[in-house]
C-alpha cells in the first residue's frame, strides 16, 4: 500500500485531468531508495477510447491551423521547458535514477527538438518537378495522418517522447501518448509545457498505465492511424504484427548491442574515456550503450588495466549527488535481469575483471560497473542486450574479424571505432551494419538534429531526429494543374508526330 502523502496524478484528455475509469492506480518507485514516489492511473481501453475520441475530434481544426502557427506553439513550449528544465530534470532523475547532469541533458534534448520542430512549421517542404505536358504543373504537399499513438520507454522519459510528439504535432496530427509506467511524472511535466503554451484541448492527450492493458488498447484502436514506439524488440514485434494486420503506419525504435572497436593504434586514454562513458553512463541503460568492446591485436594491454581500474572506482549512489558517477538501475526486476546475464556470462566461460556482485547495503537497485573479458563469440553475453552497466570484452586478430564480430548480432543501432588510421575508420564506417557509427567517440551522444535509428532488429527502417520524422508523420499528396484549357493525356499526347 502507498503511504497517503504520495502525490497522485491523472490522465489528461481533452484539456482536462481525468481519473482512470477503473479507479485503479499504479505505484512509481524511487529506484535509489526503493520507496513509492507517486501514483499514476492504471488506465484501460475505456480511457484510451476517450483519449482517441478527443484526438479525433481535435484533428480537423489542428490540421487546418497553418503549420507556422503550429510551430509557434512549440516555440512557446520550448520557452517553458527552458524555464522548467531544472525542475523537470530533478523529477526525472528521482523517478528513473539518471544522474542529475544527464537528466538535464534529457530535457535539453527535448528543448533542442522543440526548436527544430517549431521551425519545421515554416518548411514541411513538398517538391515540384516539370510536367511532361505544356501548360501543366505538378507538385507535392504534405498532409497530416490523423491520430498518432505514441508509446515510449522509461530510459529517456522526456527526450524520446519529444522526438515523436513534437514532429507529429507540427505536421498537424493529434496525439495520444502512453508514457512508460516506470517514469511517468517527468513526461507529464513535459506535456504540461505544451498545454501551457496554448496547445488546443484534445491535440495531445496522455493516458497512463501498463503496456499490456493501456498500451495494447492504443495499439489496437481502429481510429489510430499511425503508431510510433520506442522499447524492446519483443514488444516492437507485437506492435508490428498488430499494425500490419490493420495496415497502420508504424515506426519502431528497439534494442541495441552496440560495439566499440579498439584498433591497435587507438589513443588509449581517449578510448578508455569513451568506453567508460558509453558503457556506464546512465548505468548502461541506453539503447546506444556500449555493450561490447572488441579489442584488436594487443591493444587490450594498453586499455584494459586502466579501464578496469577506473570502472572499479566509479562512485555509485544517489543520482542527485554531484559526486556520484553511476545511479541505480530502474527497478529490482531490471537489476535481477542484469545480474542474471552476468552469471550466465560466467557460466559460459567469461572472465570477471570487475563488478558482478549485488551490493547488499544500499536500499536502492544499484549494480556495480562490470567488465567481463574473453567473452566467447556467439555466447549469450556477446549476443543479447543487457541494458545495464555490463561490458563484454571480445578479442580479435584484425579489423576484418572485428567488423565480422560487430555485425554478428541481431541488432544494429550504434557503433564506434577508435583508431588514428583514416583507412581503418572509413572501412568501419562503410562496413559496420548500424544506423550510427562514431569515429573516436563513444556509442552514445546523439544530437537532436541528426537522424537516429538502427538497422536489423533495432527497428523497421524509420528514423527519428533531424529532418527524418517529417516523412513518417505526413502523407504526400500530389497535385496537378492543367491550365491549357484542353484535354492533355500523359504518356500519349506528348509523343510527337514521329510516333503517331
Ligand atoms: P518495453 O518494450 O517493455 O516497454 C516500452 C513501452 O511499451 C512502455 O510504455 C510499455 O508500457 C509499453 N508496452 C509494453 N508491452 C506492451 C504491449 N503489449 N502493448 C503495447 N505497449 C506495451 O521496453 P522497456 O523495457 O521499458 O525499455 C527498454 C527497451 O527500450 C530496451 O530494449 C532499449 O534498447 C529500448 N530503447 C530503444 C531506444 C531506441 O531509440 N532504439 C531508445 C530507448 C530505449
Amino acid at each position: 500500500m502507498s503511504p497517503p502523502e504520495v502525490p497522485s496524478f491523472r490522465n489528461h484528455i481533452l484539456g482536462r485531468d481525468r481519473e482512470p475509469r477503473s479507479g485503479l492506480y499504479l505505484d512509481v518507485v524511487d529506484p535509489s531508495r526503493g520507496t513509492v514516489l507517486s501514483r499514476f492511473p492504471r488506465s484501460d481501453a475505456r480511457d484510451v477510447d476517450e483519449a482517441v475520441a478527443a484526438a479525433r475530434g481535435a484533428f480537423p481544426a489542428w490540421a487546418s491551423t497553418p503549420a507556422p502557427a503550429r510551430g509557434e506553439v512549440l516555440f512557446r513550449a520550448a520557452e517553458l521547458l527552458k524555464q522548467r528544465k531544472d525542475a523537470i530534470a530533478r523529477v526525472l532523475s528521482r523517478e528513473m535514477g539518471k544522474r542529475l547532469e544527464e537528466a538535464r541533458g534529457d530535457v535539453q534534448e527535448a528543448l533542442d527538438t522543440a526548436w527544430y520542430a517549431g521551425s519545421e512549421g515554416r518548411r514541411l517542404f513538398g517538391r515540384t518537378a516539370p510536367s511532361e505536358l505544356r501548360e501543366k504543373v505538378g507538385w507535392t504537399v504534405r498532409r497530416p495522418l490523423g491520430v498518432v499513438g505514441v508509446l515510449t520507454a522509461w530510459n529517456f522519459p522526456v527526450a524520446v517522447p519529444s522526438w515523436k510528439i513534437l514532429p507529429a504535432l507540427v505536421c498537424g496530427n493529434t496525439v495520444v501518448w502512453k508514457p512508460a509506467e516506470e517514469a511517468p511524472e517527468s513526461g507529464a511535466l513535459f506535456a504540461q509545457c505544451l498545454w501551457d503554451a496554448g496547445l488546443p484541448p484534445g491535440v495531445l492527450n496522455v493516458v497512463h498505465g501498463y503496456g499490456e492493458e493501456c498500451g495494447a488498447a492504443l495499439v489496437a484502436h481502429p481510429d489510430v492511424q499511425a503508431l510510433t514506439f520506442t522499447g524492446s524488440t519483443a514488444v516492437g514485434r507485437l506492435l508490428a504484427e498488430s499494425a500490419g494486420r490493420a495496415l497502420k503506419r508504424v515506426s519502431l525504435e528497439l534494442g541495441g548491442k552496440n560495439p566499440v572497436i579498439a584498433m591497435p593504434d587507438a589513443d588509449p586514454e581517449l578510448c578508455v574515456d569513451g568506453v567508460l562513458w558509453g558503457a556506464f553512463g546512465t548505468a548502461g541503460q541506453r539503447c546506444t550503450a556500449t555493450s561490447r568492446l572488441i579489442l584488436v591485436g594487443d591493444v587490450g594491454d594498453r586499455i584494459l588495466p586502466a579501464l578496469v581500474a577506473r570502472a572499479r572506482a566509479l562512485r555509485l549512489g544517489d543520482p542527485e549527488d554531484p559526486t556520484v558517477e553511476v545511479g541505480p538501475l530502474v527497478s529490482a526486476r531490471q537489476r535481477e535481469r542484469v545480474h542474471g546475464y552476468v552469471q550466465t556470462g560466467l557460466r559460459e566461460g567469461a572472465e570477471l575483471l570487475c563488478g558482478g556482485v549485488l551490493p547488499v547495503t544500499e536500499p536502492g537497485f544499484f549494480y556495480p560497473p562490470t567488465v567481463l573479458d574473453r567473452v566467447a563469440r556467439g555466447s549469450t553475453l556477446a549476443m543479447e542486450e543487457v541494458f545495464g552497466p555490463v561490458l563484454a570484452v571480445l578479442r580479435v586478430r584484425d579489423l576484418d574479424e572485428a567488423i565480422a564480430v560487430a555485425n554478428e548480432v541481431p541488432y544494429g543501432l550504434s557503433s564506434s571505432i577508435f583508431t588514428r588510421d583514416v583507412n581503418a575508420a572509413f572501412r568501419a564506417v562503410e562496413r559496420i551494419e548500424a544506423g550510427i557509427t562514431y569515429v573516436n567517440a563513444p556509442t552514445i551522444g546523439a544530437e537532436a538534429h541528426f537522424p537516429f535509428g538502427g538497422v536489423k532488429c533495432t527497428g523497421n527502417g524509420h528514423r527519428e531526429g533531424g529532418w527524418a520524422p517529417y516523412e513518417f508523420f505526413t502523407e504526400l499528396k500530389t497535385v496537378y494543374v492543367d491550365y491549357s484549357g484542353t484535354l492533355q493525356r500523359a504518356q500519349i499526347d506528348n509523343r510527337g508526330d514521329a510516333e503517331r
